[in-house]
């Protein structure tokens, strides 16, 4: 029998789908040190600094213990009590134990949230610029995304007028990111509260993505859709991550909180894809959760220096306009005064930074709003410095 090599063909499914934007500068940028060339990478969302001794202690006991088996799907009870502890401090917030799911990251929490609740054409409203994978997912989902775009001249705010004006009947899910990624602008509480329970009132879930929820700066005082009044909780479900605020993106930890039935389909989900989380992650997880917060606190004061350097910084620069976020680690300029000539878009301007002056950058296009780049500090104070002379030679021969 002779057998024919026809062409792969692949699922329905993907054919809406991109490639993630930070993953194709992220290569370009690790070719290029590959070359043996000196980038300065301000283009990874990901902590410069190592996850805490205490964590990878726990974790080394665990391993020593052999605690290293399959776990229950939605993690040992002491993690979800460790989760659910560390609401209880920070927020004041009693949910139950029903309520709160382990995942294998936030990404992963996203993922099982949007698969349990999105059906084919239901609408998913996400505000823009927005975080890459939320699109990619909801199409993965079968859903259709609704962009809500927000304005650089209110510092990216999602506000309670722009979400009312694009409900439809259709509408299942409204994702909310604050602090956000990847403008690092932030909904005031007292809106974000109008928001859900406009939400609620539409029968729309909102899905609360608080994976920077600790990343505020200038005094700003954290807050989780987890704490809602008890009337809007069958509708709101946070998503969170233990990645950045510990330092912790290659353990894959996250979690889902929300009503007790969601978790229990959540559960269903995750039960038959990646079963629990890594025992190990969740024995560092644990430690993460309910020992010393001094090392994540330290982290976030170095961050807010790292943005008040950057900011100033980028505005003395030609064509560049940069305001100031109130959080994450990411700030979102404006080059369209930079855009000339061949350079027209925030994919020429990024892949040309690269090329001349070796600063590799995320372009606004795959946040949905173009004109804009996005820079992540989470990178040593030395290498924003650098990166900003870079910056400043680049433009000025433009
Ligand atoms: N949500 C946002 C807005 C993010 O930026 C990220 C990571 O970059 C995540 C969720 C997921 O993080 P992880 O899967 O590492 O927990």
């Amino acid at each position: 029998m002779t057998l024919v090599r026809s062409k792969h063909v692949f699922s329905g499914r993907l054919s809406q789908m991109e490639e993630s934007s930070t993953m194709l500068v992220m290569l370009a940028a690790q070719k290029l040190k590959a070359e043996g060339v000196d980038v300065v990478d301000l283009g990874a969302g990901e902590p410069d600094f190592n996850t805490p001794d205490n964590i990878k202690e726990a974790a080394k006991r665990a391993i020593d213990r052999n605690f290293t088996r399959y776990t229950p799907v939605a993690g040992v009870p002491q993690l979800r009590d460790a989760i659910l502890y560390r609401y209880r401090e920070d927020f004041g917030v009693e949910r139950k134990r029903e309520e709160v799911i382990a995942t294998v990251g936030g990404k992963h929490s996203i993922f099982n949230i949007l698969m349990t609740l999105v059906n084919p054409a239901d609408e998913v409203i996400i505000p823009a610029p927005y975080w890459v994978t939320f699109p990619q997912v909801v199409h993965l989902c079968g859903g259709r995304p609704v962009t809500l775009q927000t304005a650089p001249e209110e510092g990216f705010k999602v506000t309670l007028d722009s979400v009312s004006r694009r409900l439809t009947k259709r509408t299942r899910v409204l994702i909310l990111n604050s602090p956000c990624n990847p403008t690092g602008a932030v909904i005031p509480k007292a809106e974000f509260l109008r928001i859900c329970e406009l939400a609620a009132q539409h029968d729309v879930y909102v899905l609360s993505d608080e994976c920077y929820q600790r990343f505020l700066y200038d005094g700003g005082a954290p807050y989780t859709a987890a704490a809602v009044p008890e009337e809007l909780r069958h509708r709101v479900v946070v998503s969170g991550s233990l990645s950045k605020t510990y330092a912790m993106t290659g353990w894959r930890l996250g979690y889902t909180i929300g009503p007790a039935e969601l978790i229990g389909q959540i559960a269903k989900v995750q039960g038959h894809e990646t079963s629990n989380p890594c025992s190990i992650a969740q024995a560092a997880a644990i430690e993460a959760l309910t020992g010393p917060q001094e090392s994540a606190q330290k982290m976030i004061q170095e961050y807010q220096r790292r943005r008040d350097f950057l900011v100033p910084a980028l505005n003395g620069l030609p064509g560049i306009r940069c305001f100031k976020p109130e959080g994450a680690f990411y700030v979102y300029p404006d080059i369209r005064g930079c855009l000339k000539g061949e350079m027209r878009t925030s994919d020429d301007f990024a892949a040309r930074l690269l090329r001349e002056a070796h600063v590799a950058l995320t372009p606004g296009s795959g946040f949905g709003v173009d004109g804009f780049v996005r820079i992540s500090y989470a990178a040593a104070y030395s290498a924003l410095e650098e990166a900003v002379r870079r910056l400043g030679e680049f433009l000025r021969k433009l």
